[in-house]
């Protein structure tokens, strides 16, 4: 169990260098209380449903706070806590005078703080003291600079008994920066990077070794951009679960922010107890960002828009069917050559094949796709990979020839489809997703009962073309099965587990339906 700096120290003289830094077993979560009044930040810190290890009294988020204030946020408290008294130019609310400032911090280390939180440039202002254990702090609002390891090392060498790296990354590659100062780290070191890309710093710190890392008590309430919500640390990346021989996962995309796969594969992981944790990441450029985090490395990836085909080039091996569609939406690194795969096709596939009779086979069975995107071509290969004969329909026309000749299939124009004859009739399209959920590919005319019908929009769960498909005595199947089948495939190349499918399911159902 870790003890806070000062009620480690083996003698009541004992410098930051006496103490003994190897009982730190696990990077602790930090909650920044940004709370406007004592009163709130006390209601907080002693609240029974505490989820956090360390807390950080901001004194410059208290109107004017005075000595008096201090004793009482330290009194009796129930946890180790850092105070900052974080100055304007240094991204905190802190306009009165410097001296005053940093009096205020010698005042929390008299009264016993655990942690003061000095910025390098006021070093040589402040005089402690008590025995509080000195974080001494960098911070860049604008960029994670190219000698932030120099900075490091620079902290290093003062009195610091933590070192303190926050920076913005401008890109997912500047979580990189701070992943090796933790690695190179000779001193207890926080490094996290600020903005929409620093969650990978937040929820990794954990990973490489950080003394700490700062989560928000909420959405809204962080006190710097990028805070993960400490629910979100641990219920969503299973915080406490992340060590140094965590496997890291993750999808690729862009935008990113609404993806359920990173809800899926961490439930899956901490159901079947793989020590795994999945991020999401925002890519712009993607032939950039796989080799730079290979680095790490990254054991697996999930792709997505508008990624799927790009990314081809970066791997060293590809899955034939991928490759003949031309899009890869699962990555593994199987001992440092990546592999490509495609589980979209196999997915729809098996899908699709959930809606026939018990006995009954895709082979020879007549399918109506309507679609001619990124979905549908998948499906299409997948179908005529499994001996349907395929029939296409696409509102432009030239799509929907050009993925014909491709597949080796047959193109219809949308204004004959009432004419196919079909077996299975699948929506490749978008039509009818959320918000436009009026919207259908197929008129009600044209469903016959007693044919599949399989609709891969999954927002809404059940979609007017499933409604009216069901009316008409059709057997349905929603999209929910291909995206559950897809994740459910992901897993079992990363893992060679099998996955817990209920589970995700379940997950992607709450969400669809919340
Ligand atoms: P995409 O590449 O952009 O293709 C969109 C398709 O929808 C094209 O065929 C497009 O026709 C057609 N379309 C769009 N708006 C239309 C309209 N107003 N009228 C007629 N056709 C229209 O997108 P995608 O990635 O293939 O995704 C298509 C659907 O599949 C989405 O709803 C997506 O959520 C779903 N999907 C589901 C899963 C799953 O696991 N269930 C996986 C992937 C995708 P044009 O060629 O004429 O533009």
């Amino acid at each position: 169990m870790w003890l806070p700096y000062n009620r480690n120290a083996p003698t009541d003289n004992a410098t930051p260098d006496d103490c003994d830094w190897t009982t730190v077993s696990q990077t602790l979560l930090c909650v920044s209380l940004t709370t406007p009044t004592v009163e709130e930040t006390l209601s907080v810190l002693h609240s029974a449903g505490r989820r956090f290890d360390i807390a950080e009294l901001r004194l410059d988020y208290l109107p004017e706070p005075t000595e008096d204030d201090v004793r009482r946020l330290l009194e009796g408290r129930p946890c180790p806590v850092i105070v900052t008294n974080r100055p304007e130019r240094e991204g905190g609310r802190w306009t009165g005078d410097e001296a005053a400032r940093l009096e205020l911090l010698a005042v929390a280390d008299r009264l016993g703080a655990d942690y003061v939180d000095v910025e390098i440039d006021s070093l040589d202002g402040y005089a402690p003291q008590g025995r509080a254990g000195l974080i001494v702090s960098y911070h860049n609002y604008d960029e994670t600079p190219a000698d932030l390891a120099a900075i490091a090392r620079r902290i290093e060498q003062t009195d610091a008994a933590v070192v303190k790296l926050a920076t913005h990354a401008n890109s997912l590659l500047d979580n990189l920066a701070a992943i090796h100062v933790l690695r190179d780290a000779t001193k207890p070191t926080i490094a996290v990077t600020m903005g929409e890309h620093g969650h990978v710093s937040r929820v990794l710190g954990a990973k490489f070794g950080a003394f700490l890392v700062f989560a928000s008590l909420g959405a809204g309430r962080e006190a710097a951009p990028g805070q993960v919500p400490v629910d979100q640390m641990l219920d969503l990346y299973r915080f406490r679960n992340v060590g140094p021989g965590t496997a890291l996962y993750g999808v690729v995309a862009n935008p990113v922010a609404h993806s359920m796969s990173p809800a899926i594969h961490n439930a899956a992981f901490g159901h079947c107890g793989i020590d795994a944790v999945y991020l999401p990441f925002r890519v712009d450029d993607v032939a950039e960002f796989i080799p730079a985090y290979q680095t790490l490395p990254v054991a697996g990836y999930s792709v997505t828009i508008p990624h799927k085909q790009s990314v081809i080039a970066l791997l060293q091996d590809v899955q034939p069917l991928a490759a003949r569609i031309g899009a890869v939406n699962t990555i593994v690194d199987r001992g440092g050559r990546l592999v490509g795969s495609n589980t979209d096709w196999s997915a729809a596939v098996a899908a699709v094949g959930s809606g026939l009779r018990e006995g009954e086979s895709l082979d020879g069975k007549r399918v109506l796709l309507v679609g001619a995107g990124g979905a549908a071509r998948a499906m299409a290969f997948g179908l005529a990979e499994r001996g349907c004969d395929v029939v296409i329909a696409n509102r432009t026309r030239e799509r929907a020839v050009r993925l014909a000749a491709d597949v080796g299939c047959t193109q219809v124009d949308v204004a004959d489809m009432g004419s196919v004859p079909y077996d299975i009739l699948v929506n490749g399209t978008s039509l009818g997703m959320h918000p436009r959920v009026d919207a259908t590919p197929a008129d009600a005319a044209m469903l016959r009962e007693g044919a599949v019908v399989f609709d891969s929009v999954y927002n809404p769960l059940e979609t007017r073309l499933l409604r009216e498909a069901a009316g008409a005595g059709c057997r349905t199947v929603k999209g929910l099965e291909m995206f559950v089948n897809q994740a459910v495939e992901q897993f079992e190349l990363w893992t060679g587990q099998t996955a817990p499918r209920d589970v995700m399911r379940q997950v992607v159902a709450a969400r669809l339906s919340g």
